[in-house]
């Protein structure tokens, strides 16, 4: 059993959905928990925009809001926004970024921060230099997630982790991360919850940054799932170690005390 948690955070993909279907019964659960506790589903997606996201996870039934998603680029437009950093460099391309209408252009010498939300594989290094050069003159760099690669068709390719390494070395400054497992995350969506970090659920398929990550950063419990991206005895390679481990979404109510 776990302890009754005030807030539960799910990922989506391998947690709710495999591909470009749902898990098995996944849809009825969310309902389940949605009707017993706040939710919010928490994902690290930067390639495609949230409208986008909350169209697909409805079209396969689950009774969602897109208020109820969190990538991201949300949690960039609440800190930066927040912060008065909402203008400077942005390193982005793609179908990403009507999320990202928000964020203001400048030239590097006017930034407030540099915004890194592309793995930007068609770019050449001279296009990074603007955001060299605001870090140099003092701007704060973010990045939407700090994933070393991902899977193309079938390839590991980098991600966004390698383009900010890149901008933070060059500029001699560290960056902050907007996507799991980042502390600014979690903390931020506690608040918006109204409840203490220490009593949310975090649930999800990487045990690296779903589970141990999320415990690391203040989140009272944190469940791995047997699905997605999980490989056998990934729970014995992390620390702090899972809350439980399940095969499903489907075997979570079962855990929770009413
Ligand atoms: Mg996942």
């Amino acid at each position: 059993m776990l302890s009754r948690p005030r807030a539960i955070l799910l990922d989506i993909d391998g947690c709710l959905i495999t591909g470009d279907r749902p898990i098995a019964r996944a849809t009825e659960t969310v309902t389940h928990l949605a009707r017993h506790w706040p939710l919010r589903l928490v994902t690290n997606t930067t390639s495609r925009p949230r409208r986008q996201i909350a169209d697909q996870l409805r079209a396969m039934g689950f009774g969602i809001d897109i208020e109820q998603i969190i990538t991201p680029c949300a949690l960039a437009r609440q800190v930066l926004v927040a912060r008065g950093e909402q203008r400077g460099v942005l390193i982005a391309d793609g179908a990403g970024h009507e999320d990202l209408a928000w964020f203001r252009r400048t030239a590097p010498e006017e930034a407030c921060s540099v915004l890194i939300a592309s793995e930007a594989h068609s770019w050449r290094i001279a296009d990074l230099a603007p955001a060299v050069k605001a870090v140099l003159g003092g701007a704060r760099l973010y990045t939407l997630q700090e994933n070393r690669l991902f899977r193309r068709a079938g390839e590991l390719v980098t991600d966004l982790g390698p383009v900010a390494a890149f901008v933070a070395y060059a500029g001699r400054c560290a960056w902050e991360n907007l996507g799991k497992p980042s502390p600014l995350l979690f903390e931020t969506l506690a608040a918006e919850l109204q409840v203490p970090a220490s009593e949310v659920l975090m649930v999800g398929d990487d045990a690296e940054f779903d589970v141990a990550g999320a415990l690391r950063a203040g989140v009272g419990q944190a469940v791995l799932l047997r699905t997605g991206k999980y490989r056998s005895g990934d729970e014995d390679g992390i620390d702090p170690r899972p809350s439980a481990v399940l095969d499903s979404i489907v075997d979570l109510p079962r855990l929770l005390p009413d």
